[in-house]
């Protein structure tokens, strides 16, 4: 195999390599890649399934046009990689209670994932605290019973609620695994194909496998940012207004070396006032976080959670904004705990086990769904017949502008705050495509309203609401948004008894 290979000198080797990843361009145009690359551009072979194992790619070929400003790609033809009743796009919180009820209630799953574990911000994140999870039965109150059980004193002491990314990694394996869902993980979609009557026919991912095909009956968006209803046509709304103004981004870390003896007074389960503490000996210390409400929380045997940084003004739909922002905050991170380290005992020893390799997103898109929920929803208690959960978590709107300020009605809605209110199940359907529905941070709602229903206690309901409504709705021959919350839990009953 090596004989037949053309001869490269080592220096030429290297070029040869870092220039094989430029796309091939047209017959017009240069052609990059050298020796190796030419041999896969003369060859007559059009390859349409790849075969993997062998390292085949599908080829891109294309034209620069318009002064080199864009790159017609060619027509090409692309596998289809799976087929199943249900596909879930993002396996975060929301995704994943989606893709176990569905596959709980009998339906095919398949659920596409572009980190190289399950859980989103739960994981890939680096979270460590789940909030209004405690008062949800079904799949939230099955994982944080799994996370009591199985984790460290902290997580038995807060009912699961304060838990070890490891162990939730693990975990959601496990249950996904078990529940037969199909996991593709380091996949992204970016593309979903309409067939222009309001019904999706087919999603498009991105990986090493190359540009794959996913056809599904029922879609469910749990990217966060909704980026399969986007791609889809779904209107969409970002941020407070017009300029898109969104809360900021936080890194998140874990860290070690310090004894939780010593530090208890900073350590946010022990006090509300904690955080306060930590930020004044932060000041105190000439340490300005981004973040002026810094949380260190105690995980186990020696690991802590740290959250100080927010990164203002950070599109959650611009790769390059993400990418900075993702070097500035992990940079800020290291220093503060480098600062900390000077005050001496006891916190001399203080060390970064890591910083996430997901910086966490708290806004992107909201879809615009079959009910859109607003601030006001919030502050009147909204009560829906289709109501998929009940919440009370508060406005938490982290300050939108770098002088730590808010848009102004901001004000308004923390005055007013949060009665117990119900998320309506037509907020997960959306309202431009026909078996699409969302679940998660993404669903339909006002830039208010998100602040309080996105977090990880009410995604997971939410998604297993999406994932049940969409295996009833296959089941029943309909459209999901032709469904009320009574018959498909009637339908659920049925399928257990
Ligand atoms: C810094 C920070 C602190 C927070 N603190 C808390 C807290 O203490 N407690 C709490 O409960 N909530 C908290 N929240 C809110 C909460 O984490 C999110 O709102 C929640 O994770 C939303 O769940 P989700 O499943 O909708 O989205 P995510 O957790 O964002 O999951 C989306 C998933 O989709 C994947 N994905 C995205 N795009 C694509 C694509 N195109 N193709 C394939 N996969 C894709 C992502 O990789 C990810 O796994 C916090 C959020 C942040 C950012």
């Amino acid at each position: 195999m090596k004989e037949n290979r053309p001869q490269i000198n080592p220096g030429r080797r290297a070029f040869v390599q870092s220039s094989a990843i430029g796309a091939v361009l047209g017959a017009k145009s240069i052609l990059l890649g050298g020796a190796w690359g030419a041999e896969q551009a003369t060859s007559s072979k059009v390859i349409t399934q790849p075969d993997l194992r062998k390292g085949e790619v599908l080829r891109t070929q294309g034209e620069l046009a318009e002064k080199q400003t864009v790159l017609r790609e060619t027509e090409r033809t692309i596998p289809v990689a799976g087929k199943s009743d249900v596909l879930v796009c993002g396996a975060g919180p929301a995704g994943i209670g989606a893709a176990l009820a569905a596959a709980r209630a009998g339906a095919s799953v398949q659920l596409i994932e572009v980190a190289g574990c399950l859980g989103g911000v739960w994981t890939a994140g680096l979270l460590t605290k789940i909030i209004g999870g405690g008062n949800k039965s079904g799949i939230m109150e099955e994982i944080l019973t799994a996370l009591s059980e199985r984790g460290s004193n902290v997580a038995k002491s807060t009912a699961g609620e304060v838990y070890d990314p490891e162990i939730l990694k693990l975990l959601l394996e496990e249950l996904c695994v078990e529940a037969g869902v199909r996991i593709q993980l380091h996949t992204r979609l970016v593309g979903t194909v309409t067939d222009g009557q309001k019904r999706i026919v087919a999603i498009i991912t991105e990986s090493k496998s190359g540009r794959q095909a996913w056809v599904a009956d029922r879609y469910i968006d749990c990217s966060g940012d909704g980026d399969l209803a986007a791609q889809a046509g779904c209107n969409f709304e970002v941020g407070y207004d017009r300029n898109c103004e969104c809360q900021p981004m936080s890194m998140m870390a874990l860290l070690t070396g310090i004894n939780t003896s010593e530090v208890s007074k900073y350590i946010r389960e022990n006090g509300a006032d904690a955080k306060a503490r930590f930020y004044k000996l932060m000041q105190d210390s000439g340490i300005n976080p981004s973040y002026r409400a810094p949380t260190l929380r105690h995980l186990h045997s020696g690991i802590y959670s740290l959250m100080t940084n927010h990164e203002y003004g950070v599109p959650a739909t611009d790769a390059g904004a993400i990418t900075e922002a993702t070097i500035r905050s992990r940079k800020e991170v290291h220093e503060i705990v480098q600062g900390l380290r000077k005050l001496g005992k006891p916190w001399q020893d203080l060390a970064v086990v890591a910083t996430a390799e997901q910086i966490g997103v708290r806004e992107g898109r909201r879809i615009r769904g079959r009910y859109y929920i607003t601030g006001d929803d919030l502050v009147s208690g909204l009560r829906h017949e289709s109501a998929v959960c009940r919440t009370d978590f508060g406005f938490d709107v982290h300050n939108v502008f770098p002088d730590g300020s808010n848009p102004a009605d901001v004000k308004h809605y923390r005055a007013a705050g949060v009665k117990s209110y119900d998320i309506p199940l037509p907020a997960l359907m959306a309202a431009d495509v026909d078996g699409l529905m969302m679940a998660g941070r993404c669903i339909s709602g006002d830039f208010f309203a998100h602040s309080s229903y996105r977090v990880t206690g009410n995604a997971v309901p939410m998604g297993e609401a999406a994932g049940l409504t969409s295996a009833a709705s296959l089941q029943n021959g309909v459209m999901p948004h032709e469904l009320t919350w009574a018959e498909v839990q009637s339908y659920s009953r049925e399928k257990k008894s």
